[in-house]
């Protein structure tokens, strides 16, 4: 049958794609240094040889042979929607023209290479012509993919399926409304609550033993993947039954491991409870960064940086860390690891204040796509606006606009899939406790199993079955909302700063 044939062929590229995926894990874990430049260039054959099979003449003929096929199919069916997939992605890949995906490649390569050095030197000219040829071919790029509405929609596809702008406009407006204000007044009470008792010395043997005694009762399957270190936390899978997370340890700055486990963890959790029949197909693997973003946000901050959490655990970790915590008590540690302040670096940014970083980046780089705004300019623009939103002026572009990697890197339309993540976060929690009235009391008794449960139905086990938007339409019952996440800053951070 034609289908199978189809199968079998997106199967090898997925197992193609997967052996790459193992080779960039290896590379952010052990690789040593002398190994840059060979893997590199391993990446890029693995690279070619998947996107050249599956864009072939003979896969689209697989694909159109399993198409016709396929018309009795209910619209619904796992075989209907993976051809929606497979048609979709084919689109995509066989619209931009190879030496236009060359060029992105080559020079966002570049660009990023640039931007390390700049960065360092403070020299935002230095990094100008480069950062407007990566605009200027991203642009490109859009036209050739097409659009409805927005020349941006086309970008923000890519990381984020079927949203576009004229979505995310109204919800973004309605955070900033909120989140402005309450940042002013949160800057106002920075008397009420210290962060500095989580600047005491842990070593790096009780962060991990913790952190993983952690992620154990949490239900993250060790003997389905493995805990390492790496310079910057990431979550890769080579299948669902192989999904590997990473932290790293800071001795003077203990909760950045716990929270960079739970983090991955909750990404780690989504790979793992996609169903196993999705395997080596279009429907496996999590739908979009959105999504993706909303499991890690939910364990880590959700669940993570709730009273309930740690009643259970504060006494554990004063045990586990001892003497250490002996003299703060469970309020003093609540309020310090929820510490939130106007600050320059979006990485290092607080639940409140993150998405203000995000929204400046997301207003900012549709002006610069649609020419509105020149990349000269662009400097004077992030300050203003880190003024108005943040009440902040960078003394530096090192500490503005030359922070980020992901434009230098090509990643443009990628900054609001982290709002979108804590959105859909608070949306998806507020919705498993209607389901489940006794959720809170769980979590305060360490009892995790019917979170997950709740998250795998209604989430996880769907893989890339449905868009973003139909999902959190099945999971919620109503469409992404920012009011519940709204409820929650407000509630939340209203009684830790006593407003
Ligand atoms: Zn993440």
């Amino acid at each position: 049958m034609s289908l199978d044939k189809l199968k079998i062929r997106l199967a090898d590229i997925a197992n193609i794609n997967h052996a790459a995926s193992v080779l960039g894990w290896d590379q952010r874990t052990y690789m040593p240094p002398a190994g840059a430049g060979a893997r590199a260039s391993q990446l890029g054959t693995l690279a070619k040889i998947g996107h050249d099979l599956f864009v072939s003449a003979e896969t689209q003929d697989l694909l159109a042979a399993a198409e016709a096929g396929a018309k009795g199919l209910a619209k619904d069916a796992d075989d209907a929607r993976l051809l929606v997939n497979a048609r979709r992605q084919m689109t995509k890949q066989t619209k931009v023209p190879t030496a236009l995906i060359v060029a992105i490649t080559e020079t966002t390569t570049l660009t990023e290479e640039k931007w390390v050095v700049t960065r360092k030197e403070n020299d935002f000219a230095g990094l100008a012509p480069w950062l407007g040829k990566v605009f200027d071919l991203k642009r490109e790029y859009a036209q050739a993919i097409g659009y409805k509405a927005r020349i941006y929609d086309a970008l923000l596809d890519d990381f984020e399926l079927g949203m576009t702008a004229d979505v995310l406009d109204p919800l973004f407006e309605q955070l900033k409304a909120a989140t402005v204000p309450l940042v002013a007044e949160i800057a106002a009470n920075q008397n009420k609550v210290s962060d500095d008792i989580l600047k005491r010395p842990v070593s790096e043997a009780q962060q991990e033993a913790f952190g993983v005694a952690v992620l154990k009762d949490c239900g993250y399957d060790f003997n389905r993947g493995r805990l390492d270190r790496s310079t910057h936390p990431f979550c890769t899978n080579f299948s669902c039954n192989d999904v590997r997370i990473t932290t790293r340890y800071d001795l003077e700055w203990m909760p950045g491991s716990l929270f960079g486990c739970l983090h991955e963890m909750g990404h780690a959790l989504y790979e793992m409870g996609i169903s196993e029949a999705y395997e080596g197909t279009p429907l496996a693997g999590g739908v979009s960064l959105g999504v993706h973003e909303s499991q890690s946000r939910l364990w880590e901050n959700l669940v993570g940086r709730s009273k309930g959490f740690w009643r259970h655990y504060f006494p554990k970790l004063q045990k586990a860390f001892a003497p250490t915590f002996n003299d703060v008590t469970l309020e003093g540690f609540y309020k310090a690891i929820n510490a939130a302040a106007p600050s320059l670096i979006r990485v290092e940014a607080d639940e409140v204040t993150y998405n203000l970083h995000i929204i400046l980046r997301y207003e900012m780089e549709q002006e610069i796509l649609e020419r509105k705004l020149s990349i000269a300019d662009a400097p004077g623009r992030w300050n203003e606006k880190m003024q108005k939103y943040l009440g902040l002026t960078p003394p530096t572009d090192r500490e503005g606009i030359l922070q980020d990697i992901h434009w230098p890197g090509g990643g443009i339309g990628y900054f609001p899939t982290y709002t979108l993540g804590n959105i859909l976060a608070t949306q998806l929690f507020e919705a498993a406790g209607r389901a489940m009235p006794g959720l809170e009391g769980d979590i305060a008794g360490a009892n995790f199993a019917g979170l997950r449960k709740w998250l795998e139905e209604n989430v996880h086990v769907h893989g890339s079955k449905y868009p973003p938007g139909e999902l959190i339409q099945r999971a919620t019952g109503s469409p992404l909302r920012v009011e519940p996440y709204l409820a929650y800053l407000k509630g939340k951070y209203g009684e830790i700063y006593e407003l």
